[in-house]
């Protein structure tokens, strides 16, 4: 099961040294020279948004993988097509030294494994490299406190981190290969190699949000995701007032499997609920073209579960929008219907929700200092979000605490947070950021 162990979270050290030592003895004889690092995330708000093309409003927060190791480039004579051995240890299991050898012609495996986020990352670098006699090396681990499968996305953050990693071996190389340059910047690109990772190795249908914001998110800020265009843009909750409320997730202990449950089948009932869109208005493409109202008006040529579908997510886009608005004007109250609104129409229209997680939103909802709870990430169990003030912040975990555990007999961990930085290197003398 996930865990959340306290509402600390662990220090980037704790982190560094795990990789550090995982690495001394694991790779006895050579010498780390490299630390990515990227970020889980929380949602605030536009859920179920982004693989239509929508609007989204997520934050990084501190939980985090870290990938230390070292890489090279080599020319291979005897090459056929580009290729690379991929050799690394996770924390998660830290006996196994996991080995890849994969070239451009390399399939997807039919299971998919923790490795597989790995490797399937990796793949997508391989267009970089120079030639057919290119080979690229790679040796690294893997440390990371994002609880796994729990909504706070850990495996954009695997992805992102091992993404990261790849272009400082790449050097000026990385994104040699991209053609496109309608999207110059690297953390975009990098968001779309990892998502492409996802869907085409790992077999999960996954939108856009998790690896754009783990990629491209700025300390203290939110980020706007344009999920279409693929435009960030940065959204700083107002601060000018004294009041300004925070964050606290709280985990709900319920595992979601995205990949095999009911998130590909949402993913194909946009697609119909689309179709019906289009006999009454052909200019719509997906479901970000179409607004409230065209949902209601195409209603008839829709079944019920379309129209359910449909209605959320045209919804979920207009409270992304104005939540942006509402958060960079202060007006919490605001905000926080905003997102009420938007777990009431997760739970009712697009089905999400389950029983806990409705429990430990109805918990946060009526505790006083409360602006506005939901739940956050793909759904079916995973965290809530709560905007709550400043001052109430530790009584509401308190309460939240005690109350899931009498109605659910679960435990919840529960954590305050704030916008963190995206992916980015450390120093491997000091441990301080790049710049
Ligand atoms: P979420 O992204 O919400 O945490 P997913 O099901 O999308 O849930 O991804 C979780 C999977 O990612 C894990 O089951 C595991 O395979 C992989 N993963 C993420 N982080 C790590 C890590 N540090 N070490 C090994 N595997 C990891
Ligand atoms: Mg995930």
């Amino acid at each position: 099961p996930s865990i959340l162990a306290s509402s600390t979270i662990p220090p980037m050290d704790v982190k560094i040294d795990t990789a550090k030592s995982l690495f001394g003895s694991k790779f006895s004889g050579q010498t780390a020279t490299i630390i990515a690092v990227a970020p889980g995330r929380v949602n605030l708000i536009g859920e179920h948004t982004d693989y239509t093309g929508g609007f989204v409003l997520p934050f990084a927060i501190d939980y985090s993988t870290v990938v230390m190791g070292t890489g090279s480039v080599e020319e291979k004579p005897d090459n056929q097509e580009r290729t690379a051995s991929i050799r690394f240890v996770s924390d998660k299991s830290p006996e196994e030294v996991e080995s890849f050898e994969i070239s451009e012609s390399s399939k997807p495996p039919t299971e998919t494994a923790w490795t597989t986020y790995v490797v399937g990352t990796v793949f997508q670098y391989l267009p970089d490299l120079k030639s057919s006699q290119s080979h690229l090396d790679l040796t690294f681990t893997i440390a990371g406190d994002v609880p796994l499968g729990s909504g706070l996305s850990s495996s954009a953050s695997l992805e992102v981190s091992v993404a990261r990693f790849v272009e400082v071996v790449l050097g000026d190389a990385a994104f040699s290969s991209v053609d496109n340059d309608s999207i110059k910047s690297p953390a975009k690109w990098r968001a779309l190699r990892c998502q492409k990772a996802e869907n085409e190795w790992c077999h999960s249908p996954c939108g856009i949000m998790d690896q754009a914001v783990s990629s491209a998110a700025k300390a203290g800020s939110l980020l706007l995701i344009d999920c279409r265009s693929l435009t960030f843009n940065e959204t700083k909750m107002n601060e000018q007032s004294d009041d300004t409320p925070v964050l606290v997730i709280a985990n709900s202990n319920v595992q979601h499997d995205i990949a095999g449950g009911e998130y590909p089948v949402r993913v194909a009932q946009c697609k119909t609920a689309t179709e019906a869109l289009r006999q009454v208005n052909p200019n719509i493409e997906s479901l970000r073209d179409a607004t409230p109202d065209d949902v209601e008006t195409a209603r008839e040529y829709m079944d019920e579960t379309s129209y359910k579908r449909a209605k959320h997510v045209t919804t979920e886009n207009e409270r992304t929008l104005q939540a942006k608005e509402e958060l960079e004007r202060g007006d919490w109250n605001r905000v926080g219907e905003l997102m009420n609104e938007s777990h009431a129409s997760m739970r009712e229209d697009y089905e999400v929700s389950c029983e806990e997680v409705d429990v430990l939103v109805d918990i946060a909802q009526q505790f006083p200092g409360v602006y506005g709870s939901r739940l956050t990430g793909g759904g079916f169990g995973g965290c809530t979000v709560t905007l709550v003030a400043k001052d109430k912040a530790q009584d509401l975990m308190d309460h939240m605490q005690q109350e899931y555990k009498a109605r659910t007999g679960k435990h919840c961990p529960c954590f305050e947070t704030k916008p963190s930085r995206g992916a980015h290197l450390l120093s491997i003398k000091d441990h301080k950021p790049f710049v």
